[in-house]
C-alpha cells in the first residue's frame, strides 16, 4: 500500500478519517491495484462518490475526481459519461447511498446499460452518521435505529442490478482483496453497466452492534461465508444458509446507453464526429 499511496494519493490528503480496521482502505486498495496493473492514465479516469465513509476516497485519490450529494453519484457520472465517453467512469458508494436515496438513480442507470463501472462497499449499515440500519442491514442485526434487531428484509442488491437491466454483475468482500481487483478489471472490459458489490466490515457502526468489534473477526467471518458463484449454486437449499455466493454473478451483452444514443442521433442527422470535444 505504500507505495499506492505515493503514487496516487493527492499530497497532503492523509491522515484519512476511517477508523482503525475499516473495509473501506481494502476496497480501495484493490481499485488502485486494478489502476495500476492495468496501467490507466489518472488522466483517462473519472472517480465519483456520494456520501458516506467510503465516498470519502474520491478526497484522498488523485484523479479526476467528484465528490457529490448523497444518492446522486450515478445522475453525476451519468452526466459525465454521456459528456466524455472517452473516459472511464468509476462510481463509489456504500450500501445505504447506492440502495436507499440512491436506488432509483441505480436502477435507471443499470437500465440504460450506461458504461458506468460501480462499486459499492457494502457495510451493512450507515456507518458515517452513527450506524443507522440500511437496506443492505441483515435482518435481525442491531443497528443505532433497530437496538433489539432489524425487522426488515435486506434487499438483494445484486439481484436488483441484474433485473434492472446491468450488463456485468458480481459481489466479492474485503478479505477477498485480489478477487476484487480481477472483478474491478473485468467490469472495464464491460461496455456498459458493470455492478460489484464489495461486502466490507465496519467494525465501529456495525461490528461493535452485533458482537463483531474486532476486524479480524469480521473478516474472518468474510472468508467463512462466501463460496465461489459456481460452488453456491449446487449447495442444497439447507447448506446455502449463511452463506453468500461471491465472483461473477450474471453477464450479459446489451448496446450500452452511448452506442443506442449515437445511433439514433445519427439518424437524426446530428454531427457526432464532434461529440465530447467540449470548447477545444
Ligand atoms: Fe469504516 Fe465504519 Fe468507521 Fe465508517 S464508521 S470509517 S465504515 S469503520
Amino acid at each position: 500500500m505504500p507505495e499506492l499511496i505515493m503514487d496516487y494519493f493527492r499530497p497532503g490528503s492523509l491522515p484519512h478519517m476511517w477508523c482503525p480496521g475499516c473495509g473501506t482502505g481494502i476496497v480501495l486498495q484493490s481499485f488502485l491495484r486494478t489502476v495500476q496493473r492495468m496501467g490507466l492514465s489518472r488522466d483517462e479516469v473519472v472517480v465519483v462518490g456520494g456520501i458516506g465513509c467510503s465516498a470519502r476516497a474520491v478526497s484522498y485519490i488523485d484523479f479526476n475526481t467528484v465528490h457529490t450529494t448523497h444518492g446522486r453519484a450515478l445522475a453525476f457520472a451519468t452526466g459525465i459519461k454521456l459528456a466524455r465517453p472517452d473516459l472511464l467512469v468509476f462510481v463509489l458508494m456504500g450500501d445505504g447511498d447506492a440502495s436507499a436515496i440512491g436506488g432509483n438513480h441505480l436502477i435507471h442507470a443499470a437500465r440504460r446499460n450506461m458504461d458506468l463501472n460501480v462499486l459499492v462497499i457494502n457495510n451493512s449499515v450507515y456507518g458515517m452518521t452513527g450506524g443507522q440500519c440500511s437496506p443492505l442491514t441483515p435482518a435481525g442485526s442491531k443497528t443505532a435505529t433497530s437496538p433489539y434487531g432489524s425487522m426488515e428484509r435486506q434487499l438483494n442488491l445484486t439481484g436488483l442490478a441484474e433485473a434492472a437491466g446491468a450488463t456485468f454483475v458480481a459481489r466479492s468482500t474485503a478479505y477477498h482483496s485480489r478477487l476484487t481487483s480481477d472483478l474491478i478489471e473485468q467490469g472495464i472490459a464491460n461496455k456498459g453497466f458493470s455492478f460489484i458489490e464489495v461486502i466490507s466490515q465496519c467494525p465501529t457502526g456495525f461490528g461493535r452492534k452485533n458482537k463483531m468489534a474486532d476486524p479480524a473477526a469480521m473478516l474472518q467471518w468474510q472468508k467463512q461465508s462466501a463460496l465461489p458463484a459456481e460452488k453456491f449454486i449446487d449447495l442444497p437449499p439447507g447448506d446455502a444458509k449463511g452463506k453468500f455466493p461471491i465472483g461473477v454473478l450474471y453477464k450479459n451483452q446489451a448496446p450500452d446507453f452511448m452506442e443506442m444514443y449515437l445511433g439514433m442521433s445519427s439518424r437524426a442527422g446530428c454531427d457526432n464526429d464532434n461529440r465530447g470535444k467540449g470548447n477545444e
